[in-house]
This record gives C-alpha cells, sequence and structure tokens, in this order.
C-alpha cells in the first residue's frame, strides 16, 4: 500500500463501519433507557460562546486551561477567540435552558444528548482529541431519590451493553460550596511552608484549584495529603445527610456502590454528590463515565439559582470494553444477495432487478462496471452474500436467471419472473429489512 498523502489529524479517528456497529447499538440503548425515565433529546452546538467553558467548568482546571479548542474565524483575526469545541455537553445544556425558558417548564427537566466532544488532551489509549459521550442531565429540582435514579439509568445502558460487571461505581459527596471553600482554606494554611515539596504541577493547583490535588495521580501529593485535613472533615450536616439517602436509594435499587472520599471530579461546577465510574481491574485511569450535582451552575452562566445534575459517558472507552468482554454488536449490514451480470441487455435488466430487490427488503449490490463474470464471482465471495444471481445473454434471452447458494456452492437456473418470490421465501419474510414508519405521524 502506498503511504497516504493525508492523515487524520493526531488525536482523532474515523469511525469505521464496524466501529459504527457498536456506536448504533450503544445510541439504540441509550435512547431506549432515556425514553423509558422520560429525558428528551437536545443536540446543543459544537462550539459555544467560549466564557460558558470558562465560566461553567472554570479556568483553573485542565479542560479549560489546557485542553479547550478554540474556534476563531477569519471576520475576528486579530481578536482572541470567541468561541470554543464543546468539551462536554452539560454547561452548553445549561446554557440552552435559561436561553429558551426551561424553567417555566415542568421541573424537574430531563434531556439526553449523544455526539462527538473536543479536547486536546495528549493523546494515548482511551483519551482522544475527538471522542463521543452520551449525556443525561437532569434539571431544576434535587432530590437524593433523583441521584439514585440518575445513576441507575446509567447502570442499565451498562447492563444492557453487557459491560456492568466491568466497572465499579464510585461515589462521593463533595458538600457545599462553602464547605469546598473552608476546606481548600484550610488545605492552603496547612501547607504553608512546605510547598516546595509538592511536584511542579499539584504546586501550583494549591494556589489556584486546592481540590484538584485530592485526584492527583502524583505520589509525593497523595503522601503528602495523608496528614492533610480531609474534605470529609467540612462537610455540612446537610450534605452528610443527602449522601446518607442517595447511599440508601442506591442500596434499595440493587445498585452497589464504593465510597471514595477522594474522587472530586475535575469540573469546578460540581457539588454534592459525585460518581464515576471505574474500570474495576484497572481503577481510576480510563474511567468509563462520571457526572454528579451542579447546583451554582445555571446561576454562574446567568440563570436563576436552580438545581442540575448529570452523567456523561465516553462511547469510545465503552466499545473498548464491549471488546474486551466479547460482546459483539449485530452486524445488520451483510449482504443478502450479489447481482452478476453479462452483456448491455443484462445489465439494464439488473438495474431494475436489484432496485426492486432493495424494495423488498434484501441487502442487495451488484457490481455494474465492466468486468467478467468470474471476477464478479469472486467479488460476491469477498462480500460474502449468501445467494449470487447471475444474468448472462443466454438467460436474457431464455427469460431465466441462475440462482447460486454461495455456502453450498450450489447453482440453479430458475424464471426470471420468479426471482423475487424466490428470494424472499429463502430469506423469510420475517427477516427483509422494510423500513416502515410504524408510528402514525399527527396532522
Ligand atoms: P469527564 O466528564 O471528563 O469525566 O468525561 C466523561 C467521560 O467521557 C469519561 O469518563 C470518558 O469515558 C470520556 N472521555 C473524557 N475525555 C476523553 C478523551 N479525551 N478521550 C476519550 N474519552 C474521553
Amino acid at each position: 500500500m502506498s503511504q497516504p498523502l493525508f492523515r487524520t489529524p493526531k488525536g482523532t479517528h474515523d469511525v469505521l463501519p464496524d466501529d459504527n456497529l457498536y456506536m448504533t447499538y450503544i445510541k439504540k440503548a441509550v435512547r431506549h433507557r432515556a425514553r423509558q425515565a422520560g429525558y428528551r433529546r437536545i443536540d446543543p452546538p459544537l462550539f459555544e460562546n467560549r466564557a460558558i467553558f470558562d465560566r461553567g467548568i472554570g479556568e483553573h482546571t485542565d479542560i479549560v486551561e489546557k485542553e479547550l479548542y478554540l474556534v476563531s474565524s477569519k471576520q475576528q483575526s486579530d481578536e482572541e477567540p470567541a468561541f470554543a469545541l464543546r468539551p462536554e455537553f452539560t454547561a452548553g445544556i445549561c446554557r440552552s435552558y435559561i436561553e429558551n425558558g426551561m424553567q417555566q417548564l415542568p421541573q424537574p427537566v430531563q434531556l439526553y444528548s449523544i455526539g462527538p466532544c473536543f479536547r486536546h488532551d495528549r493523546p494515548q489509549k482511551g483519551r482522544y482529541r475527538q471522542f463521543h459521550q452520551f449525556d443525561f442531565e437532569l434539571i431544576g429540582l434535587s432530590d437524593a431519590g433523583l441521584d439514585a435514579q440518575l445513576i441507575q439509568v446509567i447502570d442499565k445502558v451498562f447492563q444492557d451493553l453487557r459491560i456492568k460487571d466491568r466497572l465499579t461505581l464510585q461515589i462521593n459527596n463533595i458538600g457545599s460550596g462553602d464547605n469546598r471553600k473552608a476546606f481548600a482554606q484550610a488545605l492552603q494554611d496547612h501547607f504553608i511552608g512546605k510547598e516546595r515539596h509538592f511536584p511542579d504541577l499539584d504546586r501550583s493547583r494549591l494556589h489556584t484549584n486546592p481540590m484538584r490535588l485530592l485526584d492527583s495521580k502524583e505520589e509525593d501529593t497523595q503522601i503528602l495529603l495523608k496528614n492533610a485535613p480531609q474534605l470529609s472533615q467540612f462537610l455540612d450536616d446537610d450534605s452528610r445527610k443527602y449522601h446518607a439517602l442517595v447511599l440508601e436509594y442506591l442500596d434499595a435499587l440493587g445498585i452497589a456502590s464504593t465510597e471514595n472520599l477522594s474522587l472530586v471530579r475535575g469540573l469546578d461546577y460540581y457539588n454534592q454528590t459525585v460518581f464515576e465510574y471505574w474500570d474495576a481491574s484497572t481503577g481510576a485511569q480510563n474511567a468509563v463515565g462520571g457526572g454528579g450535582h451542579y447546583d451554582g451552575l445555571i446561576e454562574l452562566l446567568g440563570g436563576k439559582p436552580t438545581p442540575g445534575m448529570g452523567a456523561a459517558c465516553g462511547m469510545e472507552r465503552i466499545i473498548w470494553h464491549m471488546k474486551e468482554a466479547g460482546v459483539r454488536a449485530p452486524d445488520k449490514d451483510q449482504v443478502d444477495v450479489f447481482v452478476a451480470q453479462l452483456g448491455p441487455e443484462a445489465k439494464k435488466t439488473c438495474l431494475t432487478l436489484i432496485a426492486d430487490l432493495r424494495e423488498m427488503g434484501v441487502h442487495t449490490v451488484g457490481a455494474l462496471g465492466e468486468a467478467s463474470l468470474k471476477s464478479q464471482m469472486r467479488l460476491a465471495d469477498k462480500f460474502q452474500s449468501r445467494w449470487t444471481l447471475l444474468l448472462g445473454k443466454m438467460e436474457v434471452k431464455e427469460g431465466t436467471i441462475i440462482l447460486r447458494d454461495m455456502a453450498a456452492g450450489k447453482q440453479k437456473q430458475i424464471p426470471f419472473r420468479d426471482t423475487l418470490k424466490t428470494i424472499k421465501k429463502l430469506i423469510g419474510e420475517k427477516n427483509l429489512d422494510t423500513y416502515t414508519l410504524k408510528d402514525q405521524m399527527s396532522e
């Protein structure tokens, strides 16, 4: 193979047909579980005013500091880029809630989305610059029961995809904004004069966003934190009660969880419940999904104080788990019939034959380019079609067609007018891929 002139940009990939089988299957499960639980689909734009992410996610988070893809246009070439590709869905959906007056709707407003997100991460296994998420948001009401229900929806999707056993649900409560402020201050006070012991990045985090130290991957930092004040000591009574209730409700729903006091999530907007789904064997790295409460976010974005919570899962990582677990997404792309032909008359007849077969719900391909019958048969083999129909000059004259069973390697001649009927019988009426709009459209 010659070297391609162009390749996908670093950290991006084509979702090739084989992986799209998985993507489609995941989307089906998500849509199904969303409908059951009253979530409606929303698609925010791929890029937004970047201030939404700066404010919502937080200026001193990895996503905003290092990973935002800024979008500038020629029209505003000498200004700072005003837009950014979405690194996640939550901030955009909250912007939409405010912009579209959704506080007028019955609360909570439950929305879900599926699509690509963009982060300028350092590419590595499971970490891409363009990746796909599905996302659930529940805005306008706060109750521990709703936390448990949101987690249950995600749990059900993982069950449907048969990867639940490979994951553990990690959960924590990070309290109110005030609790966290007090904790951050206590951490900074505790480490006054000891800053030099921290690795570079964490030293600056100590000043800009001390909460982030908790989920630092640096061993030195984790050792230093052992004797430092703990976030759990700063939680107010309401947060503790709320957390206990969430755990109780999860238990009632039969959902196992692991309390994890160092789970904080990398985004500023969270409060109260936070959770992540981790790979049961490797832990924190490459979490499959996560979410939590963000009761201050809508206000930060200019709306009235409104509670909210959400969860997002990475589809590439889910596909990886499905493959590891030996789960194969159903392949509906198989070719039923390959149509081979020779001569101008046969070609014209096959054009309508192929159209009629397709219309009947038979997956049909045919080589209409000039080629010998032999090379067309080789092609039929490569397409792994179950049957091949052969129409040569002789058959056109006789009003027949040759039907070949590819697996059995046997063929017979049948009257041309019986072709559709015969194929339909072979495939079975119920297996035909017909598309009908089952639901009536209202006038
Ligand atoms: P986060 O809100 O950052 O925890 O992201 C939610 C989920 O999106 C993660 O649990 C991952 O499954 C997925 N995800 C986040 N960043 C990436 C990335 N760079 N590449 C692939 N998947 C990602």
